[in-house]
């Protein structure tokens, strides 16, 4: 199929042409034309999968046939993350660069002034993250009325940042009668449950990206002791291979941390999470994708969603605790055609963690054996089966290495992870990421 086929408008046609798309990618083919008519779309596709143009095109095609650039929000897209926010908005003047199309966006983080300005001045498309869009509603600076197509993109990680509430007292803001389409990486039974109370008559368009993501992907696992992940992912990075790495880390202070031990050993670092300001996000990511940075540490939240094209490896140095979240990670490279490679460190407990990603991508990850930094801890806690005396002997050689431990430590460890894994609810979250 062409795009010619998809009977947009020759305007958009012209634009595709400009950023060098030659054929429109699966979930393309499959939502434009019954967006282009106005259905409601469920459709499950991640990053990476070219969903945004699958709205945006034909949503910018509806406002071409209606001659409709009066400048009142008539596209509302709701996205979980702000680069995520700026990105769609960035497709979207993209796309209607040779239109009367005006989009802006809504992200907190940021002073609210110029946005507001931006608004006083009248927006066809507003891409906004629900906060602070949630914000200026109350004060009464944003008008919702004339809403004809909402998007809410991402709606699996809305639903995992807690942010569903915000959505759904913004929708109430909207009229019933509207055409809605709700984008989700994943498709949870809460994300279904959202689809069955928010769409009508819908159609669901699916493409099958997680396998195709996960099948072209080399992917590999280093068992490795926590103590030791800095040392070993600092040898990784001496290799020529590694041209640029973005890195998962599961909590703020964790990338923080790495972050400082990556740039005291020389390696142009960034960083981002959900608590650095927006202007330090926008720029660690500026230098990221231009090259500065060899390597960006980040919390899954603030990565979601992020478009980097030729990115050569993801390292999880720290296995997610949602085996979904392994997808949506490694589905960061891999992209536009290249083969990208995919490491994680797994230390003693987050071999269930493993467990759980190799059932939701239902293979077993290659393990990389030899390493100067093999997992002690496995040693010895899954073979005590020796005599005390050898028990012992590897009690001695663990304190010895420095590796901080000994078996009652190793004890306390596996609580420590029992209990975290029963606080790491939803709840809680937000002010982890
Ligand atoms: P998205 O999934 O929307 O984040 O898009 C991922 C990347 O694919 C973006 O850099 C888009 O510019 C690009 N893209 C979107 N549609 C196409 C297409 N039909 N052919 C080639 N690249 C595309």
């Amino acid at each position: 199929m062409k795009f010619k086929d998809l009977n947009l408008a020759e305007s958009l046609l012209r634009a595709i042409e400009i950023e060098g798309y030659e054929t429109p990618s699966a979930i393309q083919e499959q939502a434009i034309p019954h967006i282009l008519n106005g259905k409601d779309v469920l459709g499950c596709a991640q990053t990476g999968t070219g969903k945004t143009a699958a709205f945006a095109l034909p949503l910018i095609n509806n406002l071409i046939e209606e001659d409709n650039f009066d400048r009142t929000i008539k596209v509302l897209v709701l996205t979980p993350t702000r680069e995520l926010a700026l990105q769609v908005r960035d497709n979207f003047i993209k796309y209607g660069v040779d239109t009367r199309l005006k989009c802006s966006v809504i992200l907190g983080g940021v002073n609210q002034r110029s946005q507001v300005e931006v608004l006083k001045r009248g927006v066809d498309v507003l891409v906004a993250t629900p906060g602070r869009l949630l914000d200026l509603i109350k004060q009464r600076r944003v008008k919702l009325k004339n809403v004809k197509t909402l998007v809410l993109d991402e709606a699996d990680t809305m639903l995992d940042m807690g942010f569903i509430h915000n959505v759904k007292k913004i929708i109430s803001y909207i009229p019933e009668e509207r055409q809605t389409l709700l984008f989700s990486a994943t498709m949870p039974n809460e994300v279904k449950h959202l689809a069955k109370e928010l769409l009508k008559d819908y159609v669901t368009v699916k493409v099958n990206s997680e396998s195709l993501t996960v099948e072209k992907i080399d992917q590999s696992v280093y068992f490795v002791d926590k103590i030791n992940k800095s040392k070993l992912l600092l040898e990784l990075l001496e290799e020529d291979s590694i041209k640029s790495v973005l890195i998962f880390v599961r909590t703020k202070h964790g990338a923080d941390k790495l972050s400082e031990i990556l740039s005291q050993n020389g390696i142009n670092t960034g960083v981002i999470h959900g608590d650095k300001p927006q202007k330090a996000r926008m720029l660690a990511l500026k230098f990221f994708k231009s090259g500065k940075h060899k390597a960006l540490v980040a919390t899954d939240i603030a990565a979601r969603g992020i478009d980097i094209t030729e990115l050569s490896h993801v390292i999880n140095y720290e296995i997610p605790e949602k085996a979904e979240t392994y997808i949506h990670r490694i589905g960061r490279t891999g992209r536009a055609g290249l083969r990208g490679t995919a490491i994680s460190f797994c230390n003693f407990d987050e071999q269930r963690s493993l467990k759980d990603v190799e059932r939701v991508i239902n293979k077993s990850i290659p393990v990389v054996g030899e390493h100067n930094y093999k997992m002690e801890q496995t040693v010895l806690i899954r073979k005590p089966s020796g005599n005390r005396k050898n028990n012992r002997k590897n009690n001695n050689k663990f304190s010895s290495n420095n590796n901080g431990g000994n078996n009652r430590k190793n004890t306390s460890k596996k609580n420590n992870y029992n209990s975290s894994r029963k606080t790491h609810g939803r709840s809680n979250n937000k002010s982890k990421y």
